[in-house]
């Protein structure tokens, strides 16, 4: 005869609930991952019957495996947005008649690397730029005057 004990084997089910990207800290960088259920279900004859409700939702990173609490998606990815934040300024900087050599100066004391000053300067002053005949200082094409003597760009 059966008894209630011999059928009943637990097992734990997965469900995916959502996928996505996000920031793994084990792989250190911006990842896929799917968001997966935990489910606990007596299994009779090893077909689930019964899910037994949740055993907890968890973070699975698609590159490495590691499970992770779904607390980990909060972990913003990080971007380049730092470095929007350096062109917005510059751009500012450039529109309110700072010449490009001033406000290249500018970025290097802050410490970025040349390549990355050259990017966020490329991007702030735009490809069309006005110079001061009289002393070779570059402007961006808003700037209309030579903030160090005056003189109308070109
Ligand atoms: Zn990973
Ligand atoms: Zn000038």
């Amino acid at each position: 005869m059966l008894t209630t004990e011999s059928v009943r084997v637990s097992k734990v089910r997965y469900k995916t609930i959502s996928t996505g990207q996000f920031y793994c800290p084990q792989c250190k960088t911006q990842r896929a991952y799917e968001l997966r259920k935990a489910r606990n279900y007596f299994a009779l004859y090893f077909i689930p019957i019964i899910p037994l409700g949740d055993a907890g939702e968890f973070v699975t990173c698609l590159t490495c495996g590691t499970n992770f609490q779904t607390e980990v998606l909060s972990i913003p990815i990080p971007t380049n947005a730092p470095l929007d934040r350096f062109v917005r300024e510059a751009q500012a900087d450039l529109d309110s008649g700072t010449p490009i050599e001033m406000a290249r100066q500018k970025l290097i004391n802050t410490g970025l690397s040349r390549d990355l000053v050259e990017q966020v300067i490329g991007q702030a002053a735009g490809p069309d730029r006005k110079h001061c005949p009289a002393d070779a200082l570059t402007y961006r094409s808003t700037v209309r005057r030579c903030a160090q003597c005056g003189a109308p760009l070109m």
